[in-house]
């Protein structure tokens, strides 16, 4: 069937899901053949000649994602950062310029200042949300890219993806979104003018913590080639069951980031009444400063929270280490409920930065379980810090 017009949903479970032909199985047969048949030389069957450069399995995936982000070409990759770092090579040179987030991802960061770096990309980090700093930021003579996470990890700030896009272009610059924290379900970049989305697919689009992955999203088929061919160039492709898997779980994402946001909506609710806690920052609460902003550009406020704890580090290493059903563990955006204490895990990386989290602080993932328990779970774990 054509999704191309239908609902998010549908879309989800067929867009590049048709049924294989010969038997009518439902679910399209995961192929690992790392090579196909010629018939003849040069007489390749629908374009396939080597698992580098195709794989149906990998393609149904392709298809999946560029379907769910309104896009018209999407590639997978091994990893986020496999899928970052091709984007990156793909449009930018040495003595090219990325203005970033300065609470960018800490890998992200990691990547392009310490490893793009030596290759003579320079970046400079700024507060995405304050968009006069972007502007004094960008040089229209080398800036290429202008890079933002919406809601940011893990300081959840919300910026405006249309104004950042139109700062982007006037400079002739592509804004690049990290659609990670949201997914396709809750924000949808590329509608509002940003020219690629990357994705960590081992998050919400993968969904149950059991595959790594990442993703490119694009609606302009210049760009596509020049992706496309690093793809296969480079090589940092999804292998098949990773495909398969992450194919699985994003036919589940509507469902899954419904029950992510009202879980994560209700924790918050309560954690901000709590007198140990300092700060929530939960975009779902009408206290965050970019509320509005992302009840207009998101359908949903998402699964993610960060705490700020009044007994300052002591207390949020204490609660991060006394949860059950919370897990201690980096990542995000799986099935169940994880705890994350950015300054020392996710986000050691980027210690003493200007990118350095704050030590009081600490990240949930909230997960699909009932909201009850995870909230009885957070009330012991925080009547365990000493007054
Ligand atoms: C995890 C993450 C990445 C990196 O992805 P990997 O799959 O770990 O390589 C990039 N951006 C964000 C926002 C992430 O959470």
């Amino acid at each position: 069937m054509s999704t191309n017009n239908a609902g998010f949903n549908t879309r989800a479970v067929h867009a590049g899901q048709a049924f294989e032909p010969r038997t009518g199985a439902v679910v399209p047969p995961l192929h690992f053949s790392s090579t196909y048949a010629q018939d003849g030389i040069g007489g390749l069957r629908d374009g396939y000649e080597y698992g580098r450069g195709g794989n149906p399995t990998r393609d149904a995936l392709q298809e999946q994602l560029a379907a769910l982000e309104g896009g018209t070409h999407a590639f997978s990759f091994s990893s986020g950062l496999a899928a970052e770092d091709s984007l990156i090579r793909a449009v930018a040179r040495s003595g090219d310029h990325i203005v970033l987030g300065n609470d960018a991802y800490g890998g992200t960061y990691r990547l392009i200042n310490r490893v793009l770096g030596e290759w003579g990309i320079g970046n400079t980090p700024v507060d995405m949300s304050n968009l006069e700093a972007v502007s004094a930021a960008v040089d229209e003579n080398k800036t290429r890219i202008v890079w933002v996470e919406t809601p940011s990890n893990p300081m959840m700030k919300i910026t405006d993806i249309e104004a950042l896009a139109k700062i982007a272009h006037d400079a002739g610059a592509l804004l690049v979104v990290d659609n990670t924290f949201a997914s396709p379900y809750l924000q949808t970049p590329l509608a509002l003018g940003a020219d690629v989305v990357v994705h960590s697919t081992t998050k919400y689009i993968g969904g149950h913590s059991d595959v790594v992955g990442g993703a490119i999203v694009v609606k302009d088929a210049e760009l596509a080639e020049k992706i496309g061919f690093v793809q296969f160039a480079v090589g940092a492709v999804s292998g098949p069951m990773d495909a398969f898997l992450t194919t699985r779980g994003l036919k589940t994402l509507g469902v899954r980031m419904d029950r992510h946001s009202e879980n994560a909506q209700a924790v918050a609710e309560w954690l901000q009444g709590r007198p140990e806690v300092e700060a929530v920052l939960y975009p779902g609460l009408p206290s965050h400063p970019g509320h509005e902003l992302a009840a207009k550009q998101m359908k949903k406020f998402g699964g993610m929270i960060s705490v700020q704890f009044k007994g300052g580090e002591a207390a949020a290493r204490k609660v991060a280490e006394s949860t059950t059903v919370f897990t201690l563990a980096e990542s995000l955006g799986g099935i169940e409920s994880l705890m994350n204490y950015p300054s020392e895990m996710t986000h050691a990386s980027v210690k003493g930065t200007e990118l350095a989290v704050p030590v009081n602080l600490i990240r949930l993932s909230c997960g699909i379980e009932d909201v009850e328990d995870l909230i009885a779970d957070l009330a012991q774990a925080i009547s365990n810090i000493s007054g």
